[in-house]
Parts: C-alpha cells; sequence; structure tokens
C-alpha cells in the first residue's frame, strides 16, 4: 500500500511553543521547584502522561491555590496552556502571583489566540454583540468570549447563525482558531449579505487552515485515512470528521495500538 504523510502532521508552532517552555522549565528546575500546568498543556493525552510522569501536574485553579497556602516555602511555577483562560482566571493569577513571592505563572497562550481576546476586548461595547462560531465547553471558546464586552454568543453552526437575533446591535464576528473552515466561509458570506455593518474576523488559525486544505485533498485521493491526535482535541476532531466525508474508511486514533488493520482488499492508498 502507497502511504502518504501529511507535510502539516505533527505539532503545530503554538504547541510547539509550549513544549519547549515546559521542556526548558524541566530541565531548569530549582531545588524543590514545583512545576504545574492550568488544566492540560494540550489535548493530547500521550503527551499530558509524559509530562505527569516528569513530575509536572495538570491542576485547577482551586488546586493551585490550596498547593500555595499550604505553608510550603518552595518555588511554584504555573503554566498556562495553549488555549488561553478566561478574562477573570487571569486576574485572579496575576493576583496570586502578587502575593505569593514564590509562585510565577507562565503564560503559554498560543499568539494566535492573544490575538482574538485582543479583537474581543477592543472592538465591543455596549453597541455590540460579539458572535463566536466556536464549541461551547472548549477552554478555547470560553476564553475569548470571557474578554467580550456588551453582548455575546456562541454559535456552533451556519444554522445558528441564521438564528441569532442581533438585537440591532453591530455584529462582530470571529472563530475558535481550530473551527471548520468551510462552515466559517458560509457563515461570513450569511453575515456579510445581512448585516452591512458587521465587523468580520479571520481567525481561524493558518496551520489549521492549511492542514484540513491537505486532510481534504488527501482523503479524496487516499482509499484509507488515518487521523491521529487526542481524543479530547477539537482540532483533531475536526480533521477526522472532514476526512471522513471524503474517504469512509477513517480512522482516528492516539497511538498505534489502536490501529486497525482490517483494510478494504481493494484499498492501495492511505
Ligand atoms: S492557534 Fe494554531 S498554532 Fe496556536 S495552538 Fe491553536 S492550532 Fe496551534
Amino acid at each position: 500500500m502507497n502511504i502518504t504523510v501529511a507535510k502539516g502532521s505533527g505539532f503545530c508552532p503554538g504547541v510547539k511553543r509550549a513544549d519547549a517552555e515546559i521542556t526548558r522549565l524541566i530541565n531548569e528546575r530549582k531545588l524543590n521547584e514545583r512545576i504545574f500546568t492550568l488544566g492540560h498543556l494540550i489535548h493530547n493525552r500521550i503527551y499530558n502522561e509524559s509530562l505527569a510522569a516528569l513530575g509536572v501536574r495538570s491542576v485547577t485553579l482551586t488546586e493551585i491555590k490550596e498547593i500555595l497556602d499550604d505553608g510550603e516555602e518552595s518555588p511554584t511555577t504555573l503554566v498556562i496552556r495553549t488555549h488561553g483562560i478566561t478574562k477573570e482566571i487571569h486576574s485572579q493569577l496575576m493576583a496570586l502571583a502578587d502575593s505569593h513571592p514564590n509562585f510565577t505563572v507562565i503564560d503559554m497562550t498560543c499568539p494566535s489566540v492573544k490575538r482574538i481576546h485582543k479583537i474581543a476586548d477592543e472592538n465591543t461595547n455596549e453597541c455590540t454583540y460579539f458572535v463566536l462560531f466556536g464549541s461551547h465547553d472548549h477552554p478555547e471558546s470560553q476564553g475569548i468570549i470571557s474578554y467580550a464586552y456588551g453582548k455575546k454568543a456562541i454559535i456552533t453552526s451556519y444554522k445558528e447563525a441564521t438564528a441569532l437575533d442581533l438585537e440591532g446591535k453591530i455584529p462582530i464576528l470571529c472563530s475558535q482558531t481550530t473551527q471548520n473552515l468551510l462552515e466559517f466561509i458560509k457563515i461570513k458570506k450569511f453575515f456579510k449579505k445581512l448585516y452591512t455593518n458587521a465587523k468580520i474576523f479571520d481567525t481561524i488559525c493558518n496551520v489549521t487552515e492549511n492542514r484540513q486544505n491537505e486532510a481534504i485533498r488527501l482523503a479524496n485521493k487516499s482509499d484509507v485515512m488515518i487521523v491521529v491526535g487526542g481524543k479530547d482535541s477539537s482540532n483533531t476532531e475536526k480533521l477526522y470528521k472532514l476526512c471522513r466525508e471524503a474517504c469512509p474508511h477513517t480512522q482516528w486514533i492516539e497511538s498505534a495500538a489502536e490501529l486497525k488493520t482490517d483494510f478494504p482488499d481493494s484499498a492501495k492508498s492511505a
């Protein structure tokens, strides 16, 4: 069987950046230093297990508060994940860093996500309606929406976009970085047609866009597609769904052990 590996496979630049920083922290760990991540650094179980094996624990905000109040004087470092956090949690962490001299916060929010925080913060007010094309329960969406003032909503599809009542306010449209590109194009067209005063920002990450385009191209010409990525990764889920539409024999696996090799007899390329 002919096997093609997608050029865009592997960690994206945002994850590479966070991984490099956490590796540096582990290698340069001070005596007794405790290193934590606020939630999992990235959505990849195998990667997160390897961090845990190196003594880096994923904690919640409540847990880090309890850890800081346990009376130990050890240096404590907390890394913020690539998807970012809400404005409120960010303020609480800064206040904790101010009141605990041994506590350091390292913000590894991807610059592409930070850009959307800035867009939401600078373009919204009581006259606007901020609309985010994203997943309701995804930390990135929750972080982004927290930076918007005025009315705001998360939509998950073109259908939901058409059902919105923007109450005469100025629409501000953004997307979570890993959303489905084709669906966002439909939503943008709808907004442009219906709201002449809408401000529309292209915030799907270039890496995501290129990967989705490449995955669709490969899925269209392959008999079998294997998508490798975390089962809780929104990015991987989108790629899997897009590939499955074009290639029915698509598998989503986290590790080689999960690969099912009962490919159809006619399969010549993967
Ligand atoms: S925004 Fe793009 S580069 Fe940044 S973490 Fe997400 S996928 Fe990676």
